[in-house]
This record gives structure tokens, C-alpha cells and sequence, in this order.
């Protein structure tokens, strides 16, 4: 229960930082969390917490919350009453409708909020406005992942479950910093390792997981497809594959073989790197030993080719006969805690919650006559569209939810411009960030910890997110800031509350949620699809081979190079990710004492080759430029990255990596190469 005398409490809650949605108990003392500790022999985590889960907390008390809407008043912000600031978001939204019609508007919804906020503002955008301009920062990490394998499986999502790590016998880990990024996962496949499970790691950096592979394959930025192909050729010139999985289960082998028979190891050492001999090991190691459980993160989806590379993920566990079973799958590392729910809640610009289309008339009568009214059907912008939009004059309201897309976008110095260019722009956020500075209205939110909701995890896991303490100031949680614009754009909304908005409407429209009611995830949580209120929820999906839409998809794939890659002006390849103590822009844990005293600032990780070469000593600050921007950042010189790559991340503005990052995109997701541009380094 929520505390309030000054004697402790504990309110069980769901981490608000990774994807593996760590259950935790905030122990309460006057009004204030004071301590967060780890919920025993609750899944997944069985009283696991990582340095973020456990510390990163402080920001909630922060004295820089924002506690009151704020209106722009020329180049600075004044204080506002909630019904000035509401009715002037309400009148702005109405009159841009009126005259330029409902595409005119945009929302980018929250991966960090409870679904329940997440259900309230794409129902803002479609029934209120009548727009599906909705989406949210999956865009930007796993809208490949969504695509690939709805596309291979018929289901966006992870296939497996986190208890199966355990007793799991082999791991192939791709593209994945995880114990950086998903820490606590990442101690699952270490002890797992320990207790005699194989584990192979294909990056291009030696990174922390690296560490305690088996076999290490350094591949190249940009060339896994390649490389699973080439895998996929000595299973399949050698016989290896699971033949009778394939016939019963799959479609569009032919195809593959084809393409595949392009990609003999010989050719594919020279496309990644990874030495012939090393490619046969492999893929005989993992016809082997069967099922393994193939796990990825960002370096498979941040490239202009990431749904390819999702697909070839989803083609080698097919041609294994490794989907389906225990022990086995093809598992997404999600990134944001609730990004899997954002999804699932339809703040995406096809879909509806539960994934069902808003180009499906039957979907679509379905919501209309729920919602009252009538819906678009032609899917809405993506993130990217969105913010060009703003430039060229098609989108004039952009209503940016928990987001700092000034900071999470690639090429700042475009995103800021177009901000710039907007005709009015709202923000709901619990700080001020870069983001809000191009804000017109600001709406200040209830965090973490102080509303009632859930979030989603990796695993399909819908969990409990509970109110410890109250908002400060007049801060709201964020579905009723959207009901109340919705209220005053002439819609009333019945559910007041995250348990309404889940059990009366989220569960019935969504079949994939029929079963889940909050009284059913009171310890923990359930994992979807729960057809009903009796089915004990999905650990594994594609049970048998038997796909979501039938039978599974093998695609044939060619590889194709980065957008960008390097030159004689820039020579360096940069690749970005995450570091173990900071969360993204730093929003929260930027905010968190302990967590700034352990990471300061950012760096440029480069090899002792490249630094030797070029003179640089180690913390020595250097530039590093694009073709797009240049920070000045201090060298660090490890040898986890080879020569030839730079490494760096975006937690912090200065230095931030998108500085440079390239804007260029995956055809079907619009999802940005964060983890490929060509760049050069200047010594100072
Ligand atoms: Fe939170 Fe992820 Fe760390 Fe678990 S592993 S405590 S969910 S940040």
C-alpha cells in the first residue's frame, strides 16, 4: 500500500529502466523512496537487480521535477494553471485540424510510461484527432525487430522467456552489449556459461559478454547478414539443417538456398572479417548442439538493412528447427522497459493495440464503434517522417510524450532544426530537457513510482507498476492529461484510472490481452498472447513450429554494406551503444549522484593502434567529426574495439554521439543506422 506515516513500507514495483522489467520493492519513508531493493524469487529477475535497478533512483526527489505547466512567452516559460494550459493545447490541436486537416498533427509516444498512458495517446491521436500519426522510440532501437519477425513468425517479439537462460545448452549472442545494456539478463547466460552452456558472440567490439564466449567472432559493422548466410551455407551444403522442421513448418526454402549457395565462407571471411574455418566451427557447433537460444540486441536492428539482419536471425533458428521449443527461439534484447508495451498499446502509426491493423476493415469497425466515432485508415507518419515534416511544412503540431528527440534522433543539428520549424510544440515530461527548450506548452507529469499502471517486458510480461508516492507540485499522470484534452476537444472518457483503462478497454479490444486483468498480475506478471482469464499466459511462442501465421517465413537475403562507410576524408567507421551507468539521455539517471560519480562524461573508445598512429594519449580530448557535426570528447584506449572503429555513446549532450550519427534508414522500419557512419579523428 502506499506509505504514509514516517514508518517504511514497501510497494512492489517493475524496474523503469531496461527491458528485463525487474520486479523491486521501493521501500517508503515519509512521502520519499529511500531504498530500492529486489522482489526474491520474482520473475524474471529472482531477486536480481543491476546498478541502475538498485541506485537509480534519486532523480524521482529531484528539486529540478518540473511541478507546474508552463506556456512559452517569447524566448523563455511562464507559469500556467492546468486549465490554461489544457484548453490552449485543446484550441491549438482544434484550430490546426481545421484548417490543415488531422494529418497535420503528430504524437511520439513514451517507452518509458505505463501502457495505460501509452493505450491513452495513440486513442488521443485516432478517435480525438482522427489521425494514426502516432509512434514512439521503438522507431529508433526495434521497429525492425517488430517487422522482421511479424514477418518470419507472424509475432513481433521475443519467442522465449528469460527463466529458459538457465538451462539453455548453447547461447548465440549478436549484436548484443548486454551486460552493459541488460544487465541482469546478461548474469542468467554468465551462469549458465558457468554451469557448462556454450556461448558464441559475433560484435564488432570485444565487449563485456565477449569476455566469457567460447568462440568470439569480430565481425565487421554492417555484415551480418553475410555472416549468417555464410552459416547457413555449411548447414545447408553439409546437410546440417533440420531438414523435416523446414518441410513441415517453413516456407520459401528454395529461395534461400539460392542466395545462401552465393556465400561460401571464403567469400563471407572477406565481407565480415571472421576467418572461414571459424564460420564452418560455428554453424557445425550449433547444428550440434540443439536447441540454442539465439539472443540480439541493437547492432542487428540499427542499420539501414536491420530488418534484413532480423530476418536472417529468424532464418538460421528456422533452418535449426530452433523456434518453437524450450530452450531455443529468437530473442530480442527490448531496450526501454515499457518499449514492448508501447508497441503492444498501438503507439504505432499501423496499428491498433494488440497489433490489430488499422488498414483492416474489421480491426478498424471494431475501434470505431468502441471509441464512437469513425477512424482513419491509412497508417500514419513514422518518427522520422514526423520531424522532416515539421521542415517542409506537412506537420504543424508535433506532441512529443517522455521523449528527448533532440538528443535520441541521429544528426541533432537537423532534428533541432525542424523543432525549430514547428508551429507549436507540447511536451508531457517529468524534466526539462533539450527536448522541451522547443516546446510551446509543457506538461509536468507524474514519474515512475508515482502513478498505478503497467509495463511490458522483453518477454511479453505484462507487469504491475505501483503509486510509492505522491507527484510533487501539480504534476498529473500522463493518461489524464490526454483525457483531458480529449475532453475538451469534445470526447469524455469513462476510464479514470491505469486499472480501467487496462481491464475495461485495453484487455476486451485486444485478444492477445483477453485474459489479463490486474487482479491476475498482482505478484507477478503474465506474458502474452492469454487468450483468457484461465490460460496461464505464453512462455514460449510458435509452440511446435506452429507460426502465428502459419507457416514460418525463411526470406532470401543479400547483404548489402553500411549507407555510409569509410573514406579517405573519414576513415574511422563509428559505431554507438550503451554504457552500464547511464540510461540514454540521462534524464533520470542524470540525476542519480551515485551513477554520475561512477560515469562523469563521455568518451570515444578507440584502439591502441589507431591512438599510437595518430598520437593520442589516453583521456587526451580529441574531435571527432562527420560529415554532419563534431564533438570534442576525450579518448579512451581500449582493447575492446579493433582498429579501424571508434565507439562512443549518446548519454551525454556534449559528445553525444548523434552529433554525428547518419540519418540514413531502413526502407521498411525507417529505423535510423545509428551503429555505422564514417567519421575522422583530430587530435587537439
Ligand atoms: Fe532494471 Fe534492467 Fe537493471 Fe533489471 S537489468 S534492474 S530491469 S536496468
Amino acid at each position: 500500500g502506499l506509505a504514509t506515516g514516517s514508518e517504511a513500507k514497501k510497494v512492489r514495483t517493475t524496474c523503469p529502466y531496461c527491458g528485463v522489467g525487474c520486479q523491486q520493492w521501493l521501500h517508503v519513508k515519509d512521502g520519499r523512496v529511500i531504498k530500492v531493493t529486489a522482489v526474491e524469487e520474482g520473475a524474471p529477475n529472482l531477486g536480481r537487480l543491476c546498478v541502475k535497478g538498485r541506485f537509480g533512483y534519486d532523480f524521482i526527489h529531484s528539486p529540478e521535477r518540473l511541478t507546474h505547466p508552463l506556456i512559452r512567452d517569447g524566448e523563455a516559460f511562464r507559469k500556467a494553471s492546468w486549465d490554461e494550459a489544457l484548453d490552449l493545447v485543446a484550441e491549438k490541436f482544434k484550430q490546426i485540424k481545421q484548417l490543415h486537416g488531422p494529418d497535420a498533427l503528430a504524437g511520439i509516444s513514451c517507452a518509458r510510461s505505463i501502457n495505460e498512458d501509452s493505450y491513452n495517446m495513440q486513442k488521443l491521436f485516432r478517435a480525438t484527432i482522427g489521425t494514426n500519426n502516432i509512434d514512439h522510440c521503438a522507431r529508433t532501437c526495434h521497429a525492425p525487430t517488430v517487422a522482421g519477425l511479424a514477418r518470419a513468425f507472424g509475432s513481433g517479439a521475443m519467442t522465449n522467456s528469460f527463466a529458459e537462460v538457465l538451462g539453455a545448452k548453447l547461447f548465440f549472442v549478436i549484436g548484443s552489449n548486454m551486460t552493459e545494456a541488460h544487465p541482469v539478463a546478461s548474469t542468467f547466460v554468465k551462469q549458465a556459461v558457468r554451469n557448462g552452456a556454450e556461448l558464441i558472440v559475433a560484435d564488432p567490439r570485444f565487449n563485456g559478454i565477449a569476455e566469457h564466449a567460447h568462440t568470439y567472432m569480430q565481425i565487421k559493422v554492417g555484415s551480418d547478414v553475410a555472416l549468417i548466410n555464410g552459416m547457413m551455407h555449411v548447414l545447408i551444403t553439409e546437410e546440417l539443417y533440420d531438414r523435416d522442421y523446414v518441410i513441415a513448418n517453413t516456407v520459401g526454402f528454395d529461395e534461400l538456398r539460392e542466395v545462401v549457395m552465393q556465400y561460401p565462407p571464403e567469400r563471407v571471411a572477406e565481407i565480415s572479417g571472421v576467418p572461414a574455418e571459424t564460420i564452418r566451427a560455428v554453424a557445425r557447433k550449433m547444428a550440434a548442439v540443439r536447441p540454442s537460444m539465439l539472443m540480439y540486441t541493437l547492432g542487428i536492428t540499427e542499420h539501414t538493412c536491420g530488418v534484413n539482419n532480423v530476418l536472417s536471425c529468424a532464418n538460421l533458428q528456422m533452418l535449426l528447427g530452433n523456434v518453437g521449443v524450450e530452450y531455443g527461439g529468437v530473442n530480442p534484447l527490448r531496450g526501454q522497459n515499457n518499449v514492448q508495451g508501447a508497441c503492444d498499446m498501438g503507439a504505432l502509426p499501423a496499428d491498433y493495440p494488440g497489433y490489430q491493423k488499422v488498414t483492416d476493415a474489421a480491426s478498424r469497425a471494431k475501434f470505431s464503434q468502441a471509441w464512437g466515432v469513425e477512424l482513419p485508415d491509412t497508417p500514419g507518419l513514422m518518427i522520422p517522417d514526423m520531424i522532416d515534416g515539421l521542415e517542409n511544412g506537412t506537420v504543424k503540431a508535433l506532441y512529443v510524450f517522455g521523449e528527448n528527440i533532440a538528443n535520441t534522433e541521429p544528426d541533432i543539428n537537423h532534428v533541432e532544426h525542424c523543432l525549430r520549424s514547428a508551429e507549436f510544440v507540447v511536451c508531457n515530461d517529468i524534466f526539462e530537457t533539450e527536448t522541451t527548450r522547443f516546446a510551446h506548452v509543457v506538461l509536468p507529469a507524474a514519474a515512475w513510482s508515482e502513478d498505478d499502471g503497467t509495463f511490458t517486458n522483453a518477454e511479453r510480461r505484462v507487469s504491475r507498476v505501483r503509486k510509492a508516492v505522491e507527484p510533487p507540485g501539480e504534476a498529473k499522470p500522463n493518461w489524464w492529461i490526454f483525457k483531458e484534452i480529449a475532453r475538451r476537444m469534445g470526447q469524455e472518457w469513462a476510464s479514470a484510472s491505469g486499472q480501467e483503462i487496462w481491464d475495461n478497454e485495453v484487455a476486451p479490444l485486444s485478444p492477445i490481452f483477453s485474459g489479463i486483468r490486474y487482479q491476475r498480475i498482482e505478484t507477478d506478471g503474465l506474458q502474452w498472447p492469454v487468450p483468457d482469464e484461465d490460460h496461464p499466459g505464453t512462455t514460449i511462442m510458435h509452440k511446435d513450429g506452429k507460426f502465428t501465421c502459419g507457416k514460418g517465413n525463411l526470406s532470401a537475403l543479400e547483404w548489402a554494406p553500411p549507407a555510409e562507410v569509410p573514406d579517405e576524408e573519414y576513415p574511422f567507421v563509428l559505431s554507438t551503444g550503451r554504457r552500464l551507468y547511464h540510461y540514454h539521455t540521462r534524464t533520470q539517471t542524470g540525476r542519480c549522484e551515485g551513477l554520475n560519480t561512477l560515469l562523469g562524461s563521455e568518451t570515444a573508445d578507440i584502439s591502441a593502434e589507431d591512438a599510437n598512429a595518430l598520437g593520442i594519449g589516453q583521456g587526451e580530448k580529441i574531435r571527432v567529426v562527420s560529415r554532419r557535426g563534431s564533438v570534442e570528447v576525450a579518448a579512451r584506449i581500449t582493447g575492446q574495439v579493433p582498429p579501424g572503429l571508434v565507439w562512443m555513446a549518446f548519454h551525454f549532450r556534449e559528445g553525444c554521439a548523434n552529433w554525428l550519427t547518419n540519418p540514413a534508414f531502413d526502407p521498411i522500419s525507417k529505423t535510423a543506422e545509428f551503429k555505422a557512419c564514417a567519421v575522422r579523428l583530430e587530435k587537439l
